[in-house]
């Protein structure tokens, strides 16, 4: 998955480009930064390659998260339903909204399944934040039925698929609104940064303004413009932008790397019985930044995931890690905060007690292991000589 293990003198001539005739702030001081505007020209090149009408870039794929739920109109008391294997910043985003996350199943895909979704639906629920989890995708049809038959806004964390598809279109954008994370680790990178997807003109005009403490973004006087809503500040820097534009550039090279590599890597795995892997709705369109598999217990995944790691490394176990599956969220079952949030302050589910046994079932049993972008011929033949060692 990361696109930084390809950072060579392309990222680092886009960020001079930057330092040595442009400005580091994406907007305004027109006259001093020479026709240089890297955001803007990331901006297009998303909208280009995602085919989406609008993309916005933010500071992290987590103000992106908070961005897309406050602009849909997501707020204090609203619950949002969320899948329990993520990473921490989905739950986090919903939290710092003011809004309500509700936990609900996956299924063999690792995303949240559409009978997760409808069963925790209440009268309070008006999103839905399903997170195509490890370059895959969710059962994105079904799961746009019930959203649009229960009024709910969906939205796409594919913070980990950039790149990805289902049925010809852009993980992020077949929902009302989508987030993509550029941090160091992903797909690409721009150092820190991210962007919010939609096609929806309403919910752009929001965005652009949210994100820059309500900016209207009319006119050259930045001084002068108008502030038709209160926001933040989540704007993503020149520099960072510029990693990006460079990174943007290899996208596909690094999907057709990964592609190539989770390939051989899937054909080896099939061969063991116990092994099962991951569902993709769309095989086509995986990113294919992890190979992901189930065991059929968790003791023998464990087991497995450690005799492989001594061997090869790169293997996650997301049910012992901290960060991905709510089982080790002590934080945020305990809503331990620095300060009072508005969900402290009304009638929330117990998250100690949520109770998750298909997903339990599922996670305690998966493995995934991180496509590499460098590996030769040589190391994806030690890996297939792992599995046959610990496999069998
Ligand atoms: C990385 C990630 C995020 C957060 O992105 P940042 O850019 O690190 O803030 C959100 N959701 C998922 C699923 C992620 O993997």
């Amino acid at each position: 998955m990361p696109g930084f293990e390809l950072f060579d003198h392309q990222e680092r001539d886009e960020v001079l480009a930057v330092m040595e005739k442009g400005f580091t702030f994406r907007y305004n001081f027109d006259a001093m930064r020479h026709g240089i505007w890297k955001a803007r020209e990331m901006e297009q090149m998303l909208r280009d390659k995602l085919q989406v009408k609008h993309a916005h870039l933010v500071s992290s794929g987590t103000t992106a998260l908070h961005t897309a739920l406050a602009c849909s109109g997501i707020g204090a008391g609203d619950e949002v339903i969320v899948p329990p294997f993520t990473f921490v910043a989905t739950v986090e985003a919903v939290l710092m909204a003011g809004a309500i996350p509700v936990f609900a199943e996956i299924d063999d895909t690792l995303c949240l399944s559409p009978e997760g979704i409808e069963a925790a639906i209440t009268p309070r629920t008006k999103a839905v934040n399903v997170v195509h989890m490890c370059g895959g995708m969710a059962r994105m049809d079904e799961i746009k039925a019930i959203c649009d038959r229960h009024g709910l806004v969906l939205i796409e964390d594919a913070c980990q698929a950039t790149g990805a598809t289902y049925k010809g279109r852009a993980l992020g954008t077949i929902g009302d609104v989508g987030a993509l994370s550029f941090d160091s680790v992903k797909t690409i990178s721009c150092g820190e940064g991210g962007a919010v997807l939609t096609n929806n003109d309403d919910l752009y005009e929001k965005i652009h303004m949210f994100t820059d403490h309500g900016h209207d973004h009319i006119g050259t006087d930045r001084g002068a413009e108008g502030h038709p809503i209160m926001g933040t500040n989540y704007r993503i820097s020149e520099l960072h932008a510029a990693v990006g534009v460079a990174q943007l550039k290899k996208l596909d090279r690094i999907l057709a790397i990964q592609r190539r590599h989770k390939a051989k890597l899937k054909a080896a795995l099939s061969s063991f019985g116990e092994v099962t892997l991951r569902h993709l709705p769309d095989p086509a369109g995986d990113n294919a930044g992890f190979v992901s598999f189930m065991l059929p217990n968790e003791d023998r995944a464990r087991a497995v995931a450690q005799a492989l790691n001594s061997k090869i490394g790169g293997v996650f176990y997301w049910w012992d890690n901290n960060w991905h599956y709510l089982r080790n969220w002590s934080h945020i079952k305990q809503l331990e905060a620095p300060n009072p949030l508005p969900i402290h302050t009304m009638a929330h589910p117990d998250y100690a007690q949520v109770q998750l046994p298909q997903s339990d079932a599922l996670i305690s049993r998966t493995l995934s292991i991180l496509i590499s972008l460098k590996w030769t011929e040589a190391d994806i033949q030690a890996r297939i000589d792992a599995f046959d060692e610990v496999l069998r």
